[in-house]
């Protein structure tokens, strides 16, 4: 017998579950019965294309002994069991990504931050030790699916764990749990009693798709003897009947109409480890060229990995209730990478391989149609429940914003009518159909301003003239925001207009020539701004976009100083080239302005100090780094002196 101490992180979780945090106890026996029904899955699978398996899909099942006596529960399986290896790695350790999140989350709880109830156990891939929530010994006996041996593995839950090698007739594995004796507060027993199992079963069970077997003990009347007579009295015997507590059907083949909320969340919650309920279910059945249904959900928050290479889209396929393939990818478009849920339909061939799957004409249309029903939905929750799908939008906006710049855009389309924008009218998140909406109509543009943050845009003096002229400004603050309004070019007509374009607002042909004379008149003091700054600037240039602020800084060519940050971000090594061609914009009507041209004309080392501290006001106001802020400071000293 080998003896084995447990991974440093599977002894904390234990002591976890040993010292038990959870108050729902009873979702042991959900988790042990998911793992079985997962190595069935596994099984049947290979079952497809494998005719040595030799079980036949009817012979699935689980099955479940209580022991009263013995004081056990034995939740056994005919899946695809494992291997000395497969029962130390799985069992022995916590190899997963998750169990870092879930030590953190835990950490939380502890310190008393987290919710009291969360259903935490599921969602990192522990569910196995939750038995010991229950059980002061459980001891699992397996034998993979094309292996002659089999293996026990044992634990008290505390130290560690034994490995001996033993008999199993078949392939497999088997779940024993020795039940804690009763204490004041807890009642183990009731994990002995038949119904109390039963109940649990239907409670969460209820729909996995292997029958849950159990052998009942039930008492019944006796048939009345022919020769009975007047006074007889009837009598009863006890039998044993083996009955299947779960219905199987699985909560996507029955109507709507018959599924609860509940239901839903809890499928949802339990399948794929969320604590939190969905924001949204979309239940379909799609019939005409393929049938099938599909059963989807919108997360309430992004999964901790969402945003990393770590995280996979994709959707189960079932065909007819078997399990076909457990993440298919090519159900999701990458922009709805978030969505989860099962699709099945009895078009699509058990026997078909992996590859070929992939590209099916049914799947591509059955993708096509989930594409436009899991839109569809997301602009209703738009409508109907606004803060919903604000958090929504917090959760995957990002996601949608890329998805508009995917694949050259081609799915901007699609997509517009889900983005929100901050809006400097509504001082709230608003979509691009409101906006245009409440556009006045002599209004040419789409205005939008980039930044840092809300605050810091609407601080741009640059955005002062529009917004006084009572247009609104959308105010993009994320990385992809500009590089969207690019991709989108234009909305029914109405093109999007960054406030830094100098044409931003249509001039009179008054304003035109004013422009022109105040350029002419203040050549030689751009000439010597230009001559100061050098390469920092592209150019210097009298504004029409100001009103009162003294300076600020836009550019010119293609690059904006939004997307510089960005490429600087990205790759550092290479934004270089990726620099934005800076135009220092100075406004002829400010004070600081009037003492730059006094300057200029009476001396030349005043002004070049004067030209120098615009600029580095004009990156402070942009909210990019100054170049130097040593001597910005000395500059700065110098004029108190
Ligand atoms: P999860 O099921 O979330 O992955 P568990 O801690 O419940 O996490 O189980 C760990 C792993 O042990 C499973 O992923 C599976 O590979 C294996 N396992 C558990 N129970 C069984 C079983 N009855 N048959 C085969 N493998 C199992």
């Amino acid at each position: 017998m080998e003896k084995k101490e447990f991974q440093a992180e599977s002894h904390r979780l234990l002591d976890l579950m040993v010292n038990s945090i959870y108050t729902h106890k009873e979702i042991f026996l959900r988790e042990l019965i998911s793992n079985a029904s997962d190595a069935i899955d596994k099984l049947a699978y290979r079952a497809l294309t494998d005719d040595k398996v030799g079980v036949e899909r009817d012979e699935f099942k689980i099955t479940l002994t209580p022991d009263q006596i013995a004081r056990t529960l034995t939740i056994s399986d005919n899946g695809i069991g494992m291997t000395h290896d497969e029962l130390e790695e799985n069992l022995g350790t916590i190899a997963k990504s998750g169990s870092l999140q879930f030590k953190k989350d835990m950490a939380a709880k502890d310190a008393g931050e987290g919710k009291s109830d969360v259903d935490i156990i599921g969602q990192f891939g522990v569910g196995f030790y939750s038995a010991f929530m229950v059980a002061d010994q459980v001891t699992v006996t397996s034998r993979a699916y094309g292996s002659e041996e089999a293996w026990r593995w044992a634990s008290d839950g505390k130290d560690g764990y034994t490995m001996e090698p033993c008999r199993k007739d078949s392939v497999g594995t088997e779940v024993v749990l020795h039940i804690k004796p009763n204490t004041e507060e807890e009642h183990y027993d009731e994990f002995l009693e038949q119904y109390r199992i039963s109940d649990l079963v239907k409670k969460y069970s209820d729909y996995i798709h292997y029958p849950i077997v159990m052998l009942m003990h039930k008492s019944r009347q006796k048939p009345r003897p022919e020769d009975a007579g007047e006074d007889y009295k009837p009598e009863w015997e006890d039998y044993d009947e083996w009955e299947t507590l779960n219905s199987m059907v699985p909560l996507w083949q029955r109507p709507k109409e018959e599924v609860t909320q509940e239901e839903y969340n809890q499928f949802y919650k339990e399948k794929y480890g969320d604590w939190e309920d969905p924001l949204r279910v979309i239940h379909i059945r799609g019939e005409g060229m393929v049938d099938f249904r599909a059963m989807l959900y919108i997360p309430a928050h992004a999964p901790y990995n969402f945003y990393t290479r770590d995280y996979q889209k994709g959707l189960q396929l079932y065909s007819s209730g078997v399990l076909i393939m457990d993440q298919c990818p090519d159900l999701l478009p990458d922009h709805f990478r978030f969505v989860k849920g099962v699709v099945d339909s009895q078009d699509f061939s058990l026997n078909i391989s992996r590859e070929m799957l992939q590209h099916t004409r049914q799947l591509k249309m059955v993708a096509k149609n989930l594409e436009k029903n899991i839109k569809n939905e997301l602009l209703k929750l738009q409508k109907e429940d606004r803060s919903k799908y604000e958090q929504f939008w917090k959760a995957f906006g990002t996601q949608i914003k890329y998805g508009v710049l995917d694949d050259y855009g081609s799915h901007k389309d699609l997509l517009k009518d889900l983005l929100l924008f901050w809006s400097s009218k509504e001082g709230k998140l608003v979509t691009l159909a409101e906006y245009k909406d409440r556009m006045p109509e002599e209004q040419k543009y789409i205005y939008f301003a980039a930044g840092e943050s809300v605050d810091k845009i609407a601080a741009l003096p640059q955005t002062e003239r529009i917004r006084d002229k009572g247009y609104e400004i959308l105010y993009l603050t994320e990385e992809p925001d500009e590089f969207v309004v690019n991709a989108l070019g234009e909305l029914d007509g109405k093109a999007f207009k960054s406030v830094n374009d100098e044409d931003a607002l249509p001039a009179t042909d008054e304003e035109k020539a004013q422009a022109e004379k105040q350029a002419e008149e203040n050549k030689d003091v751009l000439a010597f701004v230009k001559e100061t700054l050098g390469d920092k600037i592209h150019e210097a240039r009298i504004s029409k976009i100001l009103k009162t602020g003294a300076v600020c800084l836009t550019t010119e060519g293609p690059i904006t100083l939004e997307m510089e940050k960005y490429f600087r971000r990205v790759d550092p090594e290479h934004s270089g080239d990726m620099r934005a061609q800076r135009v220092l914009e100075l406004n002829p009507e400010s004070e600081a302005f009037a003492a730059l041209r006094t300057a200029v004309d009476s001396d030349k080392e005043k002004a070049g100090v004067y030209a120098e501290l615009l600029y580095n006001q004009a990156l402070l106001i942009a909210g990019l780094p100054l170049e130097d802020p040593v001597r910005y400071t000395q500059l700065v000293c110098s004029l108190m002196r």
